[in-house]
């Protein structure tokens, strides 16, 4: 039977090895790990706690938690899916809790829980599991078998080679896959913050508005969610998701680019305007740090109002 080779100890490695394995018994399949430790991602993931899956209970589309890959998220999950995965490693004996926010973490919160349950089901299921491998170059042989060359000089001939090596921030590590044809796209940044070079901020460290949208003007690029002022700039979910949403875009600008911050989170101005008259109507007698849009803390929204007031005044 051939031999399959897998490239890459990660969660994909461990889990393609795994049904490689159990699809085809009387194959070898081993998987090469370039590091000396495999799984050490899923170690730190969901901070050391692995958020596994999700119920995507809340999920009205996939459009919006994966929106560049929604198109490719529907094909996979009609092989296998969030309930296949639940259920996967509830049968593998390893509980699994559903959290109020939908994410779903092992019941014993450890990710070591994850990681422990891939390497056993591999070790039960026959892979073998190297260590200290590096491939550095695929050659397809003549009788369609493929080559593989690893850093130590090492080479072995496989019938199939899964490529499970994560991503990857440089392209020219990835020309293996180049020199047999594929086309490498040019990988970029994503889920980063972002430094902003103004004062207002600079005095509301610290403060959190949730919900808020982001957006970059004269783009279509915008995300919604918490956003946290840190003394450097901006965090939080909202930015993390934009970075990563107009990551392609925000390269193109070599990283110095506009963002417009929607603090109500509500597009229409006349909205706005009316929520806030009938807010001043209402407490006539009120401070504005003590009557204000609930999701305004009361030093951003005196922050606001002051900057507002003093640009009016620079506008005369
Ligand atoms: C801090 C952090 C927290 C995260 N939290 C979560 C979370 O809670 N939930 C979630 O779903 N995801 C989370 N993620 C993302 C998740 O960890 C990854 O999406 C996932 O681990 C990717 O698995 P993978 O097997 O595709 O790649 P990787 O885990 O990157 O594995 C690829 C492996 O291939 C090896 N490799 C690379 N090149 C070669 C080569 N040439 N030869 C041999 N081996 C090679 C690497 O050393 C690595 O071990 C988190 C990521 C980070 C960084």
């Amino acid at each position: 039977m051939p031999d399959i080779a897998i490239i890459g100890g990660g969660a994909a490695g461990f889990f393609a090895a795994v049904n490689a394995k159990i699809t085809y018994p009387q194959t070898t399949v081993t998987i090469f790990e370039k590091s000396n430790r495999v799984l050490a991602k899923v170690l730190i993931s969901g901070g050391g706690r692995c958020n596994l899956t999700n119920s995507f209970a809340q999920v009205k589309d996939l459009k919006h938690v994966y929106p560049r890959g929604d198109k490719l998220i529907k094909r996979l999950f009609k092989v296998f899916n969030h309930h296949d995965t639940y259920r996967w490693f509830e049968e593998q004996g390893v509980p699994l809790v559903t959290q109020d926010d939908e994410c779903i973490f092992p019941k014993s919160q450890r990710a070591t829980s994850i990681a422990d349950c891939l390497i056993r089901k591999a070790l039960q299921s026959g892979v073998k599991i190297r260590t200290g491998y590096t491939l550095e170059r695929l050659t397809p042989l003549p009788d369609s078998r493929i080559k593989a060359t690893f850093r130590s000089g090492t080479t072995a001939v496989f019938n199939k080679v899964i490529i499970a090596t994560g991503g990857s921030p440089r392209a020219e590590k990835l020309s293996y896959l180049a020199d047999l044809g594929h086309t490498i796209v040019a990988p970029v940044p994503s889920l980063f913050t972002f430094e902003v070079r103004e004062p207002l901020f600079r005095a509301l460290m610290g403060t959190v508005t949730d919900p808020v949208t982001l957006s970059i003007p004269t783009t279509k690029h915008r995300s919604t969610g918490a956003l946290l002022i840190t003394h450097w700039g901006m965090s939080g979910p909202a930015t993390l998701k934009l970075s990563s949403y107009a990551a392609r875009y925000i390269n193109e600008q070599h990283y110095c680019f506009n963002v417009a911050v929607n603090w109500l989170n509500e597009t229409n101005a006349e909205t706005i305007r009316e929520r806030l008259l009938t807010l001043a109507a209402t407490h006539p007698k009120k401070q504005l740090n003590s009557i204000r849009p609930d999701n305004l803390s009361a030093s951003l929204a005196v922050s606001l109002a002051e900057s507002i007031a003093r640009q009016r005044k620079t506008m005369g």
